[in-house]
């Protein structure tokens, strides 16, 4: 069994845009610049955050963050948006999710300019996606095919199923897999809270990809042998010390042994989906670039 070290890629990628951002500025030009907008005071979420604004730190993207009250009507949270759209200091910002709940997040989502949309989340990007049109890839359903990339995983002619058809993981990443493309030509399978008989559908796959929000859900006898098995999950839950840990979606201890590669949670897609942020915000600056020379 093989480890899918997220961390490790994360920081490979991070030597990677060090050197493209050295180059930029050897150019004389504008360092990438980030912007994040976190409503409320939720843990978790400026957890996310820090750790997202840390890793611009250190590639060396300009990271700010916009920090509102969890009182902040739709309303406002909208001319905020369309301000950082039309800053051309910012080349890239995203909306931290969850949002409270009086506030729309597709309702928001919609309001930031689709160039500046380096979370991938716009109808605009996500058409495009479907299209094989240039465009931001939501940052998970991104780093995913970076680890299978980077691990030279064959993916074309097997069997995916990705559990969970959110429409920031398991929806797109469905659709990746299944796109004419060298991280794709999958048969793909989306299985969601409805499908009957799971673990025959599971057991049937080459690729599993599990994005449910549920620790420990996939077991050994859901897996077959030899699997790629991807786990997006990351699921906060007490131990029996009265304090708290990390699990993901899949029982990684029975069924590591089974399967060829498998990601660790922590240290597997967590890292590669922030880093896929600022990939995404590296392109946002060079596409505004080529906008403005055009
Ligand atoms: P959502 O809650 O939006 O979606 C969960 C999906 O899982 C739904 O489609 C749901 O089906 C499906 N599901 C739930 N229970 C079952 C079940 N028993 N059998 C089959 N399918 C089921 O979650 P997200 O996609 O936002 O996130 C999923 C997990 O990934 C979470 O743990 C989240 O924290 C984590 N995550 C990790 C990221 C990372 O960077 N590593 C990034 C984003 C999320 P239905 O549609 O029918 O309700």
């Amino acid at each position: 069994m093989v480890l899918l070290d997220g961390k490790k890629i994360a920081e490979d990628i991070k030597i990677e845009l060090r050197q493209a951002l050295a180059q930029i500025q050897d150019a004389g030009e504008k360092v990438p610049h980030l912007a994040t907008i976190l409503v409320g005071d939720m843990a978790a979420s400026q957890t996310y955050v820090r750790n997202k604004m840390k890793a611009c730190e250190e590639v060396g993207i300009k990271a700010s963050l916009f920090h509102f009250p969890a009182t902040i009507t739709a309303e406002e949270l909208v001319q905020k948006v369309e301000k950082l759209n039309q800053n051309p200091e910012i080349d890239g910002f995203f909306v931290q999710l969850p949002l409270p709940a009086h506030l729309n997040a597709e309702m928001i989502t919609l309001a930031i300019d689709p160039r500046k949309d380096v979370d991938g989340f716009h109808p605009e990007n996500l058409g495009k996606m479907m299209l094989d049109l240039p465009c931001f890839l939501p940052a998970t359903p991104f780093g995913i095919t970076e680890i299978l990339r980077r691990y030279n995983i064959e993916t074309s002619g097997k069997n995916c199923v990705v559990i969970g058809r959110s429409h920031i993981v398991g929806m797109p990443m469905g659709l990746l897999m299944s796109r004419n493309h060298p991280q794709g030509n999958c048969t793909v399978t989306v299985a969601h809270s409805r499908t009957k008989n799971l673990k025959e559908v599971t057991r049937n796959a080459d690729i599993l990809i599990v994005a449910i929000g549920k620790a420990d859900f996939v077991t050994a006898d859901m897996v077959k042998e030899g699997a790629v098995i991807i786990d997006v999950g990351i699921n906060r839950v007490q131990t029996t010390d009265g304090k708290s840990k990390i699990k993901g979606d899949v029982h990684f201890e029975s069924v590591a042994p089974k399967c060829a590669y498998i990601s660790p949670v922590p240290g597997g897609v967590g890292s590669t989906t922030v880093i896929a942020l600022l990939m995404n915000t590296f392109r946002a600056a060079k596409g505004k670039k080529e906008l403005t020379t055009s």
